[in-house]
């Protein structure tokens, strides 16, 4: 099949609520293309770099989400167009996401990351983490960041009851975060599920999927 027809045949079986990133790493443009002319307007990237060169080179109606880690030095080079980055895990990632957006005269909308997974590697807040950046007044000072959801990426594993409990622990976290709503706090979203995966994290209320593989084809 081709990317338009793997596109099309996913959204098909989405629910209305739940919202899809083409994760086009490591992809050519033309692929990008592909997606885009078949009405995909929400890209997923994982570096920077390769970021701000798609949103240089393609349609300006697109937009563009960081869903890999970053690196606080980096923000500057996607503050200008970034439209959502889904992987924070730092009160000091959070500052410097602040300062870059207020450079750029913008407001920049922010996931934060929970750790859900088994595996030590993987980045992410626990609980209390979150919660205490929540109530510092450092970030309740912020004008320029605004935390919209929680992301989370479960144990790459074939056991399905441990994704979905890892699933279900952070759409636990989510609600009991909903008491929160702040100027500049406001979760609205849950980003979870992959190629893999995703059907079972919308089972569990995940209302962002991010889905690379299946879509644009295996990556090298
Ligand atoms: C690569 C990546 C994805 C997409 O993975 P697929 O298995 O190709 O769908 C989703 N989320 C993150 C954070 C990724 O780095």
């Amino acid at each position: 099949m081709s990317i338009a027809q793997n596109l099309l045949k996913i959204k098909s079986t989405l629910p209305e609520n739940v919202t899809l990133v083409a994760v086009s790493k490591t992809k050519p443009i033309p692929d990008l293309m592909e997606a885009y002319d078949a009405g995909q307007r929400i890209f997923g990237e994982n570096k920077i770099q390769e970021m701000a060169e798609k949103w240089e080179a393609m349609p300006k109606d697109i937009q563009w989400h960081m869903i890999g880690h970053v690196q606080t030095n980096k923000v500057k080079f996607m503050a200008e167009f970034v439209s959502l980055i889904h992987g924070v895990d730092s009160l000091k990632l959070v500052d410097e996401i602040n300062k870059q957006a207020k450079k750029n005269n913008r407001i920049i909308d922010c996931f934060l990351q929970i750790h859900i997974a088994e595996e030590e590697t993987k980045f992410g807040l626990d609980e209390k983490e979150l919660h205490e950046i929540l109530a510092s007044t450092a970030f309740q000072e912020m004008k320029n960041i605004r935390i919209v959801g929680l992301m989370g990426m479960a144990t790459f594993t074939n056991n399905q009851d441990q994704i979905k409990k890892e699933f279900t622990h952070l759409k636990t976290i989510f609600d009991s975060c909903q008491n929160l709503k702040s100027e500049n706090c406001n979760l609205k979203s849950i980003s979870m599920g992959m190629s893999g995966d995703y059907q079972l994290a919308i089972e569990c209320g995940s209302t962002m999927v991010r889905i690379g593989s299946s879509i644009f084809g295996g990556r090298i």
